[in-house]
């Protein structure tokens, strides 16, 4: 799909969760009811968001050091340098990237997404999660489901609540995954500092947004059956740094890698 189509109907009504995590990370493709949740918010929220986007750099970084050529990855939000395939493809020009999201503005935005290395390609759909067959389906015109792929849901499932099946839809996706492949997730905790998690979530829930956070178990629960990359389900700011030094820099994200088997 190409950006800017006529599809691309932005609601500035309402807030959406791609423009309200542009605002947190200090974005400007954002409106004033996403600035209105934003603002509300506790101020470490800027802070997980932070968190996160840095995990999905080391993460990229070390999924392409070890040799993955090809990902998948949906809730990709408002581009935002470097962008994924960006850090895979300094290593890896050949590398493939699918991107997907069901905000409209950041189809608006996907030019910057498709500007790829003439070696490697990059895609991006319109789609949501919670229909993950279509996604697959889409994916397979640019990715080769025969070699490892990187499944990427970062910040993206808990935006999907419980009644709304968030483990099929993840098992449903690692399911067609070759051995070799990984899945990456980062996931807001309902666990490490309950206070302001609840207070993030209801002030999501004033703007109509649900939220699923989750505790360490129910965010482990997504990595069932597959093997965690050392350190394993740690917060974002602990996922492999290349130091020993252990973190203290509090978070209310929680983060892993796991090797398909
Ligand atoms: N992965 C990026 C952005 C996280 S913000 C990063 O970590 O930096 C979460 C993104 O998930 C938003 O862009 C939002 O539009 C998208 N999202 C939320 N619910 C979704 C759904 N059901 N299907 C697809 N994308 C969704």
């Amino acid at each position: 799909m190409t950006a800017g189509t006529p599809k691309a109907q932005v609601d500035t009504s309402k807030p959406h969760p791609a423009r309200v995590y542009d605002w947190l990370l200090g974005g400007k493709d954002n409106y004033e009811v996403d600035r209105q949740v934003g603002e509300r918010l506790p101020a470490e929220s800027r802070d997980g968001a932070r968190q996160n986007r840095a995990f999905m750099h080391r993460a990229a970084a070390w999924l392409a050091g070890n040799g993955v050529h090809q990902f998948l990855d949906i809730g990709t939000g408002i581009p935002t340098e470097p962008n994924l395939h960006q850090i895979v493809q300094r290593s890896l020009p050949t590398a493939r990237v699918v991107y997907a999201d069901n905000d409209p503005i950041v189809l608006r935005h996907a030019e910057a997404l498709l500007v790829s290395t003439p070696e490697g390609s990059t895609a991006y759909i319109e789609a949501d999660v919670r229909k993950p067959q279509d996604i697959l389906r889409y994916a397979r015109a640019t990715l080769d489901f025969d070699r490892p792929i990187a499944l990427s849901l970062i910040a993206l499932m808990h935006f999907v609540p419980d009644d709304q099946g968030p483990y099929d839809i993840v098992s449903s996706l690692v399911d067609v995954l070759p051995s070799g492949s990984y899945l990456v997730l980062s996931h807001a905790a309902s666990d490490l500092v309950p206070e302001l998690s609840d207070k993030v979530v209801a002030e999501y829930a004033k703007g109509g947004i649900r939220l699923g956070f989750r505790t360490h178990s129910g965010v482990g629960r997504f990595f069932h059956g597959l093997d965690m990359v050392e350190p394993g389900l740690v917060t974002a700011p602990a996922w492999f740094k290349d130091t020993d030094a252990p973190t203290d820099e509090m978070s209310g994200i929680y983060a892993g890698v796991a090797r398909i088997p």
